[in-house]
């Protein structure tokens, strides 16, 4: 009698730790395009999921073409997450072929169009770098979850509350990347990088921002444009510009020695992680250690 109270009572153990346990037994293999992706299932899946992103630290995602050991990754993947919004300009190729007999989701598809900034060069396009307003990086947290139980229903209960968490910590985060903005003064509020790539940063925080080229690396920084940022800068006295890990430093550096011909001087305000997060490893080298990095290179320089 007592040993089957005994087995009564640790099967209502089981059942009650149960709800937000994962069940699963082999891991979900997910194969995402950037580093920020593989972040957020990293952060829903835990220890249910082996994630890999293709793009490490450093790699230019509007350039990147997909190597032969990428395709036999993706080929082999339960899961795809990619971006979306032709952030990955040269793999939707490959995209639209594995689609047709696997899982292949963009992580931005669920979000309202109204929220999305539009490409000023490519009419009908939107601007794809969405990881730069915290707030709606946290809502594709739901695709990746919605994605996650559909694959593995019975780990529902496991991915909702990793989800919820991750959440909760990008929310926390969206409103420190406010307050820390704010401590700069408005007229050095001014962000001028090599790509145009804070346009949704700079809307989500009011600050004013300049790519020195367009949406994509892809386009050209015209001469028109350099004497045009140069006028700019020495006008409004802007202490800082700043560099990005993914692109190169050649145009920043004209910009520089432009000022300098007029006078001004203006320095690199540091690097900051646009395109692609730190090394693995490194508190850079996950989404919230990226963003904060950004944020206090930004504030460092221009207060
Ligand atoms: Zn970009």
């Amino acid at each position: 009698m007592k040993k089957q109270l005994l087995i009564i009572g640790l099967s209502f153990l089981m059942f009650a730790c149960g709800s937000t346990k994962q069940k699963t037994k082999g891991k979900l293999t997910i194969v995402t395009t950037t580093g920020m992706i593989a972040d957020i299932a990293k952060n829903v899946g835990l220890d249910s999921v082996q994630v890999t992103a293709l793009m490490g630290p450093g790699v230019d995602p509007h350039l990147y073409k997909a190597t032969q050991g990428d395709l036999s990754r993706l080929q082999k993947a339960d899961i795809i997450f990619y971006n979306g919004l032709h952030l990955e300009g040269k793999m939707g190729e490959v995209f639209e072929k594995l689609e047709r007999i696997k899982t292949v989701v963009p992580i931005s598809r669920q979000l309202d169009s109204t929220v999305l900034l539009t490409d000023p060069i490519y009419a009908g396009a939107h601007d794809p770098h969405i990881w730069f307003d915290v707030s709606i990086w946290a809502s594709t947290v739901n695709q990746v979850l919605a994605t996650l139980i559909e694959t593995n229903p019975e780990n529902e209960a496991f991915y909702a509350k990793n989800a919820e968490d991750y959440i909760q910590s990008l929310n926390d985060l969206h409103g420190w990347v406010r307050e820390e903005i704010a401590t700069i003064p408005e007229s050095q509020r001014i962000l001028i990088t090599a790509h145009d790539a804070f346009n949704y940063f700079g809307r989500a925080y009011s600050i004013e921002v300049k790519g020195l080229q367009g949406i994509s690396t892809l386009s050209e920084f015209g001469l028109k444009d350099r004497v045009d940022l140069v006028n700019f800068i020495v006008d409004r006295k802007i202490k800082a510009v700043f560099v990005e890990t993914s692109v190169s430093e050649k145009n920043i550096n004209a910009i520089i020695e432009g000022c300098q011909q007029k006078g001004h001087n203006v320095v690199i305000g540091g690097k900051l992680y646009s395109d692609a997060m730190g090394a693995e490893g490194s508190a850079e080298g996950t989404y919230i250690g990226m963003v904060k990095a950004n944020v206090n290179t930004i504030v460092k320089a221009l207060k």
